[in-house]
């Protein structure tokens, strides 16, 4: 049995729709010092801090910031392209992204001026954020929360813990969903306030998408001043879904990579390997698994920087950055699952990628907005036209 390291460069396969200098030094970047680090940190489930540290000094992981407030200033065709590329490297380093690009929106739409004065310079920086949302009874369903907020002499006081939180092993900074006597809200949460911890809890650990545990975040009688309360008391849910319309898009660029990724190391065996007495990408039986895949993931490539467009336009985002996700997460773990089969014992080989891929691709079908939840929000664009009321206002 022939290990084969995958070596091919199927970049001429995926045309850049940004410039295409800026994607030539995403590609570099990411095959120089992504790439390297990727295997290690899924296996040893650690968070990429020095990697996420050096993307914020080169730009990357404030890409469609204001350049007032130290950020690049591009589109958010440029965000999908950073996760996008970045992913084929390492879905880890890519949701590591989208936790920090999660609080920056929050931060951007809904913020007083004070808060975007004191913390968006500081993404640029480099801080690290995570964004949470789930708690031990509620994941998808988040209209009432077990996590409180009260107003006590001018400032709010949080209590309550959250489950499943990306990035949180490493956070600086936390966006956190809290129920008031008007709603749910948000809240702006530095890591050093007195009365926040955290724990690796019994369900922190994950089989994919591993950037570090999941982490549990306890709010002990947390103590915010009042600007820390982000856009109106007790539109929370609203703020939050208009968000996740944002950072949906995104996971289908960090899913569109790790199928790319997947399908350039199945490609580099089915190249090199030989069975009866021809290389396997010979095989017209194995050449259409292929026309399958690259065309399943030029659909949803398509897909995702429409997505992109509409998020510059405010254009029905909850329908594109659904469709964008749901379709891109399922092409990664198709495409991931059909490399494996190509590559035979060496596609199940835990030396191999393949596991790696598969489990990251499947992670996404959940996390970030279930394929169920997805098509909630979609089919909620179709029942008007039918001429049938809305589905659910919240997902
Ligand atoms: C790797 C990973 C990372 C995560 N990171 C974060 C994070 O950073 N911050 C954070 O806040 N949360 C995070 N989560 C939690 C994640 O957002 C939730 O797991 C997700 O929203 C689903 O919630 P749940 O697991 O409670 O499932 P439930 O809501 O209990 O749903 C169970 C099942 O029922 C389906 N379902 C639920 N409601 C409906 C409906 N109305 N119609 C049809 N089907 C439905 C779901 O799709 C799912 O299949 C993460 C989860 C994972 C796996």
């Amino acid at each position: 049995m022939t290990a084969i390291a995958p070596s091919i460069d199927t970049s001429a396969l995926w045309s850049a729709y940004v410039d295409q200098a800026y994607v030539d030094r995403l590609r570099a970047y990411a095959r120089e010092v992504v790439a390297p680090e990727g295997e290690r940190i899924d296996r040893e489930d650690i968070y990429p801090v020095e990697i996420m540290k050096d993307l914020a000094r080169n730009g990357f992981s404030t890409v469609v910031l204001e350049r007032e407030l130290g950020g690049a200033g591009l589109t958010y065709a440029h965000a999908v392209a950073v996760c996008e590329e970045l992913a084929v490297a390492s879905a880890a380093v890519g949701i590591s992204l989208i936790t920090i690009f999660q609080a920056q929106t929050m931060i951007r739409s809904f913020g007083a001026e004070s808060l975007k004065r004191r913390y968006l310079p500081a993404f640029a920086e480099g801080l690290l954020s995570s964004y949470a949302l789930t708690e031990a009874s509620h994941g998808s369903d988040i209209r009432s929360l077990d996590t409180k907020a009260k107003p006590q002499g001018g400032e709010w006081i949080l209590r309550g813990e959250k489950h499943f939180i990306t990035s949180g092993s490493a956070a600086e900074f936390f966006i956190i969903l809290a129920e008031t006597e008007n709603g749910v809200s948000v809240f702006a949460v530095p890591r050093d306030v007195a009365g926040l911890s955290i724990y690796k809890g019994a369900n922190s650990a994950t089989w994919g998408l591993r950037n570090g545990p999941h982490m549990n975040v306890v709010l002990d009688d947390v103590r915010l001043p009042a600007d820390h309360l982000i856009g109106v008391e007790g539109k929370g849910v609203r703020q939050a879904v208009v968000v996740l319309n944002h950072s949906r898009t995104l996971a289908g660029a960090i899913s569109l990579g790790v199928a790319r990724a997947a399908f350039e190391g199945a490609l580099a065996f089915a190249r090199d390997r030989v069975a009866f007495d021809q290389r396997v990408l010979e095989f017209q039986g194995i050449q259409w698994y292929f026309a399958d895949m690259l065309t399943e993931i030029d659909a949803a490539r398509l897909l995702i920087y429409r997505a992109a467009g509409a998020l510059g336009e405010g254009e029905q985002i909850a329908r594109w950055g659904s469709e964008a996700k749901y379709k891109a997460c399922a092409v990664a773990t198709e495409v991931a699952a059909r490399s494996a089969q190509i590559c035979g014992a060496y596609g199940i080989m835990e030396s191999g990628p393949f596991g790696r891929f598969l489990r990251d691709a499947k992670a996404y079908e959940v996390a970030g907005g279930s394929a169920e939840i997805l098509k909630n929000t979609i089919a909620k664009f179709l029942l008007p036209v039918a001429g049938l009321g809305g589905g659910s206002r919240l997902t």
